[in-house]
């Protein structure tokens, strides 16, 4: 098969990015990897490095087809550079409205013509995305799941203007990564997020509650439900800052109280418990 896609700029080089760039260099794919800052960047290469270990010992991976695959991916600090060649554009930056805009209307300006821009955002309007742009009809959602390298599922989100044949397209390239596609529409949270942030979210009503306290909470989830990780254990994962800014997605996309945030969790965001990566949130990770 020929490949559509040869060249694919990523922009923003955090959690999402890294496993992003990841995944298309180990397929062959050139990869621009581009974020505004340098230490993000290096901290992105040193993580698909050991990630690549990672594969390595389990044998799906060889020390040559890593080496093949880092020499794929070249840094940026401009977005102007990073996409100027580049068939497709996966933006993977901070999920904020404005700050998503503020790119996408740069990329817009310098990626060519042809090139298809889709974000991995997990909760930003699409089509809110695509009408900054002047190719509304070439921008989609391409919502990896993490870790990038290990997760199957790409939700693909196609906006109001989004073409079936830039559907299809991407379509094609998710499965090519190995990657298991699916298409949804552009309503808030998608498919998945609309379903997990509000067991998320009752799960912390629960424990507000007084209802039963965090492990039981979990532990009713993972041996009830065979769920592989408890949903306040997830929301840690995932980011309590995260979950708030989903859920508020929600309750105001949608204007129904059903997915109004519990107190408690704005409180422990405010409070900066943050989950996993600030040490604390419904667990500690101090150590
Ligand atoms: P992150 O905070 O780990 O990384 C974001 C990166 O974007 C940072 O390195 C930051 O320096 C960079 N950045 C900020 N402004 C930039 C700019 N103007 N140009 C280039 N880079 C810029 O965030 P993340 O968790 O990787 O999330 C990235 C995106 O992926 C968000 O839209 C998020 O909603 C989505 N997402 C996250 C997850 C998850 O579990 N973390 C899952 C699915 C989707």
């Amino acid at each position: 098969m020929i490949k559509q896609f040869s060249k694919i700029a990523v922009i923003g080089a955090g959690t999402m990015g890294n496993g992003i760039a990841h995944v298309f260099a180990q397929k062959g794919y050139q990869v621009n990897l581009a974020d505004i800052s340098e230490e993000a960047l290096d901290r992105a290469l040193s993580t698909i490095a050991k990630n690549m270990d990672r594969q390595i010992k389990k044998e799906l991976l060889t020390e040559k087809e890593k080496a093949a695959a880092l020499d794929r991916i070249n840094t940026f600090v401009e977005i102007k550079a990073a996409v100027a060649e580049c068939d497709l554009v996966v933006e993977a930056a901070t999920e904020n409205a404005d700050l998503k805009l503020h790119i996408f209307k740069e990329i817009d300006e310098y990626a060519p013509e042809h090139a298809i821009l889709a974000s991995n955002t997990s909760s930003i309007s699409i089509t809110t995305i695509g009408a900054i742009t002047n190719r509304s009809e070439k921008v989609i959602g391409m919502h990896f799941m993490n870790p990038v390298p290990v997760m199957k599922l790409v939700e693909v989100i196609s906006g109001y203007d989004t073409t079936g044949e830039v559907e299809n397209q991407v379509v094609a390239l998710a499965k090519d990564l190995g990657k298991v596609p699916v298409v949804v529409q552009d309503y808030p949270g998608f498919v998945a997020n609309r379903i997990l942030m509000p067991m998320i979210n009752e799960a912390i009503y629960t424990l507000f509650e007084g209802v039963a306290g965090v492990e039981e909470i979990d532990t009713v989830m993972k041996l009830g439900m065979a769920h592989p990780m408890g949903p306040l254990q997830l929301a840690d994962f995932i980011g309590l800052d995260v979950c708030l800014a989903i859920l508020e997605v929600l309750h105001q996309g949608f204007g129904q109280p059903k997915y109004a945030p519990c107190p408690l969790l704005r409180k422990m965001v405010t409070a900066g418990h943050l989950g996993r990566k600030s040490g604390k949130g419904f667990y500690d990770y101090s150590e």
